[in-house]
């Protein structure tokens, strides 16, 4: 048992848990926090404050500037309170701190893009070949948001739903996921602070058996948006069919990173290390599958080795730590399992494959030759710091296997030649093309997946869209 109490955030209030579970520290493996498991009549009456909210009450009264000023705020709080969430994020989910840091300063920027937006999405008027009638297009907020997150990066991807999803007029629903949720109960505070009316904003975590299956399945839900792994994407959709909720996935993948032999080498291999080193490799868009040209491909490797085994492994909270461990056991035991039965069946292990010593949930960071594009580790998402390695010969060998894969969200191509560069960004099956450079973001383009990475796009000026429906009203004139 811990002294640490989260709780939910309901209709405006912080509730006394009626059941708790235990938060580990992944650094150590040891429980630090109680966090509340929010029942299925808890996500009932979260669900029905968010409905009274959007039906009647300040929210719906509020002009879409008043709004849009609200998110600012929250922005400014984020920003302001930066410090402590980071801590947080970096304790619940190991996570080093130099990233959770560097990442909640851009959250802030997108509640404010958000809220910059909320007055100016506007609707329409038709242009109809009929003299007597008029044709005006509203838009409308679509209803009550069920937003389901995964453990990683929390307050990140719970901004690309409720930034968009507020600033459309919208209320919501939040389920955190229950690894890892102490930064997003400690956000709810924000939203208090910053004022938004009781219920326009719920926060709660629990299993996803029971609350987050009954959330995403609730009657007065319209909107469901989630973000985590296919197989839970499949059971959610399923859940839809009883309210019939209009529902994005944001999903996994197995993002290729093609290097050609043109490309300038060491700044490919500082971007393929940090693209999948980076958060130990729990990155929806880890380059996990490096595509490199066979006449580099030993120098390449030489490079990726030297930097790999640099690394500096340790305790997440120390802003030296370059990587973490990994934010559950059950997720180290999987990503070693894979790459025990990759190396049986014919990959080559060029560095990793360990555990370093001491408690904590840590894996070296590991590369392998995979040769068979079959083997599990070019298959799976590990979500894991191991790159898979795969060479090619031609333009068209790299194309075919940067897109043998079911997922498609992000990939990166590393090439002096721009022609190659524009046909492989065209041809490429994903979401996001990174050319020279891997893993940016801004709250101004869009992000999201082909395939099995997921359905429709969050970030930009789509993505408030996403959360209105609209009316068309016909006037007799
Ligand atoms: P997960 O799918 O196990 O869980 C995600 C969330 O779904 C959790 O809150 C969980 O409680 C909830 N959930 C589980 N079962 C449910 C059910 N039956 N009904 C409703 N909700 C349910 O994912 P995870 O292991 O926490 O996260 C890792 C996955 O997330 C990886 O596949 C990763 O690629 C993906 N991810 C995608 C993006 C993106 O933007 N595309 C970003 C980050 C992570």
């Amino acid at each position: 048992m811990t002294d640490a109490l989260f709780r939910n955030f309901i209709d405006g209030r912080f509730d006394e848990p009626s059941a708790t579970f235990d938060s580990i520290d992944p650094s150590t493996g040891a429980p630090w926090a109680r966090m509340p498991a929010a029942s299925e009549a808890d996500v009932d009456r979260a669900v029905e404050a968010a409905h009274r909210a959007l039906r009647s009450g300040p929210w719906t009264a509020m002009t879409a500037t008043a709004r849009g000023k609200l998110l600012v705020k929250l922005g400014d709080l984020v920003a302001a309170n930066a410090r402590r969430l980071a801590e947080l994020e970096t304790r619940d989910t190991g996570k080093i701190i130099r990233e959770t840091r560097a990442q909640i300063a851009y959250v802030g920027d997108y509640y404010r893009y958000y809220g910059g937006l909320a007055d100016k999405h506007e609707g329409a008027h038709v242009p109809i070949d009929k003299a007597d009638l008029d044709v005006t297009i509203r838009r409308e907020p679509i209803g009550v948001v069920a937003a389901v997150v995964p453990w990683n990066s929390q307050l990140f991807l719970s901004a690309v739903k409720l930034g968009p999803a507020l600033a459309a007029g919208c209320t919501v629903v939040l389920k955190a996921s229950e690894d890892g949720p102490a930064p997003l109960l400690a956000f709810a505070e924000l939203v208090q602070q910053a004022g938004f009316p009781e219920g326009t904003v719920n926060i709660l975590t629990g299993f996803g058996q029971d609350c987050g299956r009954r959330l995403t399945s609730h009657p007065l839900v319209s909107r469901v948006a989630f973000t985590g792994g296919p197989s839970t994407a499949r059971a959610i959709v399923r859940n839809t069919a009883e309210n019939l909720a209009y529902t994005t996935l944001e999903l996994g993948g197995k993002s290729p990173v093609v290097v050609f032999a043109d490309a300038d080498l060491d700044s490919a291999a500082n971007a393929v290390v940090a693209g999948i080193f980076a958060a130990t490799g729990q990155s929806c868009v880890a380059g996990s599958r490096l595509l490199v040209e066979g006449s580099v491909k030993d120098e390449f490797l030489a490079r990726l080795k030297r930097k790999a085994e640099a690394i500096r492994i340790g305790d997440p909270q120390d802003p030296a730590t370059e990587m973490g461990p990994l934010a559950t056991q059950r997720q180290r035991d999987w990503i070693e399992k894979i790459v025990v039965e990759s190396l049986a069946k014919g990959g080559t292990l060029i560095t990793g494959g360990t555990r370093p010593g001491g408690p904590g949930f840590y894996y070296a960071p590991t590369i392998i030759v995979a040769g068979d594009s079959n083997l599990a580790c070019v298959r799976e998402e590990l979500f894991g710091p191991v790159l898979s390695v795969l060479a090619f010969d031609t333009e068209a060998q790299a194309l075919a296997l940067a897109n043998d894969t079911p997922f498609g969200l992000a990939s990166g191509v590393f090439t002096s030649n721009l022609g190659k560069a524009h046909r492989m960004a065209r041809d490429i099956h994903a979401g996001v093309v990174w050319v020279n450079t891997y893993r940016a973001v801004s709250p101004l383009v869009p992000f999201g997946g082909y395939g099995h990475s997921g359905l429709g796009r969050e970030g930009g000026l789509d993505a408030i869209r996403d959360y209105t429906r609209s009316k068309s009203v016909w006037i007799k004139t």
